[in-house]
């Protein structure tokens, strides 16, 4: 494993050395391109699960093979009906000519209600025509307005995209930025790309990169999965290295020791890893790799989805694009369409033999594109990365309930959203408190989802900065790369970069969503209505119907009791005390303890502090170097179970915890205006007036000239800890 994968590296660091190369496109002036998609054949469309013979559809999941194959003509939803039962916008055949599954002979299945994929295949490029391309900047009223300004001076490899996007839009670009605000701060990284911004929308939240790191996201997760086991099984039972590599050897040398036949195997992912960096297969404890460095050390095991569910024999992965509007209130949107990243060589499942196989476990473009037989295609649904919806058409026409499926993933995201905004309230309160200026904030997420052999939807990782590049590398001459568009990228990027601008256009009043929309019946199997005329009007006649589909709050009603911790972290940024602290100090601990009366005879203010204590330095010892001080959010969750378990021991986690915060909650009443305005600030950027505001706390303890000089000078080293680092992102991977 180590040689093969050594040499991937190497070769991937010639031609890629810094991963964020910026385009050379400063002319506002740019002309959008036309070209038009070719057509390819799909080479060998069988869809197959592992171990199974491609010829049997009956193979994937029962409760999916709803009705078999269905040829045009015989479906319903190929007459042009716009009332599709079908969630998605399948592609249509025009990549899929050849399509030959067995028992459909050449037939193209054709699924319509699929918006503008199938309006104009052009449009869906990125190829504007050029007649919408005016001087003048009207809305869909014909009332002039002034364009919206774009400073994409740190835009990183996403500025072609964006670029296409903001001409699309008859908005203003500012490509080296501006002395006077602008509407819009485009980020390549992270929030912190810019500093001191006082105005307008950022497209990073701060924290994100941070929170959605392989370990943080890890701990949000088990926190959910302790609470919800049900709701979140959908990822990968896992331990965090090298806190817990005691549990994780003894729990697989207990399972070992029961079935001897056992032979799980785990996959080793560093923590600051992307694009398949430093990742590598195991099936014993003893076989984790000694690390060097102490940021190296931290890493996540996680249990190995043996049974993914094959295309052409190969493993896949999808990068699905979300888009977080808003943390308060939260907003989640869903692009339509995704990209799928194949494998290059046939999988099989893992084996001592094969466990060093890259090309065969690891689905990332990255590693993969430096395979001899990846395949860079022009067409959607063939080569080495498609669209989700030509996969989806592909299961579809094997009789898959494509339905099913995409609800699976709907969920998934929310729910996966639900485990990780309670932080990243922590950090936006931290970093845009109230009373000091600061931007509305937004983000483009890539959700890293696998499907099982049974169509289950796994979650690998979610992505703070996916790539937004709509280009890829070819080897022009031997050793020689250059970028060249890449037509499968640029169909889904595009649109997400287009439609997230629209979404969030701050001159354009609709650009929130109606809070009347419906909430939609989320069944499993149901139909997922898309409502193209709340959520796809467009006040430019000229633009397609937006791709991004609002999935919350729309399904609020199905998931708002998985909100739990976000009710343990208004708790917790109520006794923060201090603006700009991440933090608890065991003083402000002490006083959640009194003002919510939970010491008693029982559990004194001494147990408080050995409590705090334990939990506390548990956690800095388990990272060596950390100068961290105090409770973060995660610790203080820990220490909120410990707390719900100890008043109410007859009651199921869930329950206790639900307990413990109806009593918090009512000995503390509402929040009060300043400490409501914390939590808005999530969302909104403050009216000037609330700026010399300092926060009132429920307890006079907490404000005390000596707690706000200790948590003062804790927030300067933490400020200094936060600093952006240097990430390696906007590569895909
Ligand atoms: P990175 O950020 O380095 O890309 P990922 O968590 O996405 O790390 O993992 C890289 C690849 O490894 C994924 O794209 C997927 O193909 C594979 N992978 C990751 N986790 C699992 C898992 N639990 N089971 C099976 N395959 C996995």
């Amino acid at each position: 494993m180590t040689d093969h994968y050594e040499n991937v590296k190497v070769q991937h660091g010639q031609i890629n050395p810094n991963g964020e190369e910026a385009e050379e496109e400063d002319d506002n002036e740019e002309q959008v391109p036309v070209s038009s998609p070719s057509v390819c054949a799909s080479p060998d469309p069988i869809i197959t699960t592992p171990g199974t013979d491609a010829s049997t559809s009956s193979n994937v999941g029962k409760r999916n093979c709803k009705s078999g194959v269905k040829a045009v003509g015989d479906d319903e939803n190929s007459s042009g009906n716009p009332n599709s039962n079908f969630p998605w916008p399948v592609v249509p055949p025009y990549t899929m000519k050849n399509f030959n599954s067995p028992g459909s002979g050449q037939q193209a299945l054709k699924i319509k209600g699929l918006g503008r994929i199938l309006q104009g295949e052009s449009e869906s490029n990125g190829n504007y025509p050029s007649k919408t391309i005016q001087a003048s900047c009207k809305d869909g009223f014909g009332f002039s307005r002034r364009p919206v300004t774009v400073d994409s001076s740190k835009a990183k490899t996403s500025l072609k995209a964006l670029k296409l996007c903001i001409k699309r839009l008859k908005w203003k670009e500012f490509p080296l930025g501006r002395r006077a605000p602008c509407d819009i701060y485009w980020h390549g990284v992270s929030f912190h790309d810019n500093e001191n911004i006082v105005s307008g929308l950022v497209n990073k939240f701060p924290g994100m990169v941070e929170m959605l790191r392989k370990i943080n996201l890890s701990r949000a997760m088990r926190t959910m999965q302790e609470l919800f086991p049900e709701e979140y099984n959908f990822y990968p039972r896992s331990w965090i290295l090298p806190e817990e590599y005691r549990q994780f050897s003894a729990q697989i040398r207990l399972l070992k020791e029961k079935d001897t036949t056992m032979n799980t195997t785990f996959i080793v992912k560093p923590d600051g890893g992307s694009q398949g960096d430093g990742i590598y297969l195991i099936r014993d404890p003893s076989d984790l790799k000694p690390m060097v460095g102490s940021q190296a050390k931290q890493a996540v095991v996680q249990e190995y989805i043996p049974k993914p569910l094959l295309i052409d024999k190969l493993k896949f992965d999808i990068r699905l694009y979300v888009l977080i509007k808003s943390l308060e209130p939260l907003e989640i949107y869903i692009a339509k369409e995704g990209l799928t990243r194949f494998c290059t060589e046939p999988y099989e499942e893992p084996s001592q033999k094969n466990l060093s196989h890259v090309f065969m476990h690891l689905t990332n473009y990255s590693l993969n594109v430096h395979s001899g037989n990846f395949v860079h295609s022009d067409s959607q649904s063939t080569g080495s990365k498609r669209t989700l919806s030509s996969v989806l058409y592909r299961l579809a026409a094997k009789g898959v309930d494509i339905k099913w499926v995409w609800s699976d993933i709907i969920a998934l995201v929310i729910k996966t959203s639900i485990a990780v905004v309670p932080e990243l309230k922590v950090y936006y309160q931290a970093d845009i408190p109230p009373g000091k200026p600061g931007p509305t904030c937004f983000q483009i997420l890539g959700f890293d989802i696998l499907l099982t052999k049974n169509l289950k939807p796994v979650l690998l990782e979610v992505n703070a900065s996916p790539s937004m590049r709509i280009e890829h590398e070819q080897e022009v001459a031997p050793g020689v790369f250059e970028y060249v568009p890449s037509p499968v990228d640029k169909e889904v990027k595009v649109d997400v970069i287009r439609d997230t601008l629209r979404l969030m256009d701050p001159l354009n009043k609709d650009s929130t969503p109606s809070p009347q929309l419906k909430a939609g019946e989320f069944e499993h199997g149901e139909e997922i209505p898309v409502d193209s005329e709340s959520q796809g009007r467009s006040p430019d006649e000229n633009l397609p119907s937006l791709c991004l589909k609002q999935v919350y709050p729309k399904y609020s009603k199905e998931f708002n009791y998985l909100r739990l911790v976000e009710r343990i972290t208004a708790l917790f940024i109520r006794f923060l005390g201090v603006k700009d602290n991440m933090r608890l100090g065991p003083t402000a601990f002490r006083t959640f303890i009194r003002t919510c009366k939970l010491n008693n005879s029982n559990f004194t203010m001494a147990s408080v502090d050995v409590l705090y204590i334990n939990i506390t330095r548990r956690r800095s010892c388990a990272i060596p170097d950390s100068r961290e001080a105090g409770m973060g959010l995660q610790a203080f969750v820990e220490a909120f179970f410990y707390l719900a378990g100890r008043r109410f021991k007859f009651l199921v986690l869930k329950e206790q915890v639900v307990s413990l915060l109806s009593l918090c909650e009512a000995q503390l009443g509402p929040p009060s205006s300043v400490e409501d305005r914390r939590s808005l600030s999530c969302s909104r950027a403050l009216p000037r007036a609330a700026r010399t505001q300092t926060l009132c706390l429920p307890d006079a303890q907490s404000s005390s000239p000596a707690t706000q000089r200790r948590a003062t000078s804790h927030d300067y080293r933490l400020h200094q800890k936060l600093k952006p680092r240097t990430l390696r992102t906007n590569v895909e991977n």
